[in-house]
């Protein structure tokens, strides 16, 4: 069922701000129109439907591409626009525009491939990859083609010494003043709830954790409720350590190997859990389709998901090869699936801690 809650979030989808941030995060747009062209071949005269369509760009990527015919899915009322657009740029014949949710428009086909930008802040916040997952069940062929194909959600420890001097330190003198009793209320202001904002690949004090691997083609909606890890990180220097980055990646790879020809394995394209990864390891990183990716690590170029960070109140002084380790558990919130509940637990030097934080 549509809750209140859908409605406010298909509301904030009909602003167009939300619309020119990400069309106008070139890395973004990019690398989606690249995937399209790279997958021209399973796409010319094939049938598409574009989950969360927004305006509609991605509808007319794959239209250009040479697609038969664009479902073009959106609950929002940024749909009206999208058809607007789709009948400027003479496409009524190709594409065509539902204004509902994927859980309750009819298609009367099956489709070869499944196109969809639903990615949030750490990938699952929004908890949209389930409306891709209705669509890929409802309407995807058999050895039918999704894209991206697969996500990874990482996570590390960071350092960022700037940033608590501003928030933080900032009170103990302002104008000659000692305003440390404002240091709870600023601490807890900072830090209380998870904070999307761009560290560079220096703010990072070891190499990432994969907390979550998403295989687009066999995730299931169950799977995402509730998502749990447990890391162990040595710290590669000495650095005060004020929280944890998340970011992730996701890859344009071709259709599942496996149910094409099922003597086929799939190859793993995710390095296993704890192996260093830079990003000179992730540019060499290939697999038999040489997936385009769409990274939003630090040391790659910025983009409108930037990372999520989670500081502590307090930061722990670590030593080069101390050792961090923990569980963290990102669960969807009971109160409003689209809200992320985050708990960290975390020990280091003899101490361990919990935090427990809500990005809404
Ligand atoms: N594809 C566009 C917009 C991506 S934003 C682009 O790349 O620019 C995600 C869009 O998905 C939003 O417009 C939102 O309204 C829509 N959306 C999210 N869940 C949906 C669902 N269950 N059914 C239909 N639309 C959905």
């Amino acid at each position: 069922p549509c809750t209140e809650f859908d409605k406010a979030y298909f509301n904030s989808y009909a602003h167009v701000g939300i619309h020119e941030e990400m069309i106008k995060d070139h890395v973004r747009t990019n690398t989606y129109r690249d995937a399209i062209f790279h997958h021209q071949s399973l796409i010319e005269g094939k049938v598409v439907v574009d989950v969360g369509c927004g305006t509609g760009i991605l509808s007319i990527f794959c239209a250009q591409a040479g697609a038969k015919r664009v479902y073009a899915v959106d609950a929002s009322d940024i749909a009206v626009q999208a058809n607007e657009v789709v009948k400027a740029n003479n496409l009524s014949d190709k594409v065509i525009v539902l204004h509902g949710r994927v859980e309750d428009v009819e298609i009367d086909e099956e489709v070869d491939v499944i196109i969809s930008e639903w990615m949030g802040y750490m990938l699952l916040y929004e908890s949209m990859l389930g409306s891709v997952i209705t669509a890929r069940d409802r309407w995807l062929k058999h050895g039918g083609l999704i894209l991206p194909s697969n996500a990874t959600l990482y996570m590390a420890p960071v350092t960022h010494p700037d940033r608590y001097r501003e928030s933080i330190e900032f009170w103990r003198n302002v104008y000659g003043i000692d305003m440390s009793a404002m240091l709870p209320l600023a601490k807890q202001c900072a830090f209380e709830e998870p904070s999307v904002e761009t560290i560079s690949g220096e703010n990072v004090l070891t190499w990432p954790h994969v907390v979550k691997h998403v295989d687009c083609y066999t995730i299931t909606i169950d799977e995402l409720e509730s998502v749990t890890t447990t890391y162990k990180f040595r710290s590669m220097m000495r650095a005060p350590f004020h929280g944890f980055a998340f970011w992730f990646d996701v890859e344009f790879g071709g259709p599942a190997a496996s149910l094409i020809n099922p003597r086929v394995p799939i190859l793993p394209t995710v390095p296993s859990n704890n192996s260093p990864m830079d990003g000179s390891q992730r540019k060499k990183r290939t697999n038999p389709n040489e997936a385009l990716v769409l990274s939003t690590a630090p040391e790659d170029p910025p983009t409108h998901w930037q990372q999520t960070l989670i500081y502590f109140y307090d930061p722990i002084d670590v030593e080069q090869d101390q050792l961090i380790e923990g569980s963290a558990t990102l669960t969807q919130s009971k109160e409003n699936r689209r809200f992320m509940n985050i708990n960290l637990r975390y020990s280091s030097g003899g101490r361990a801690f919990v935090k427990e934080s809500v990005m809404r």
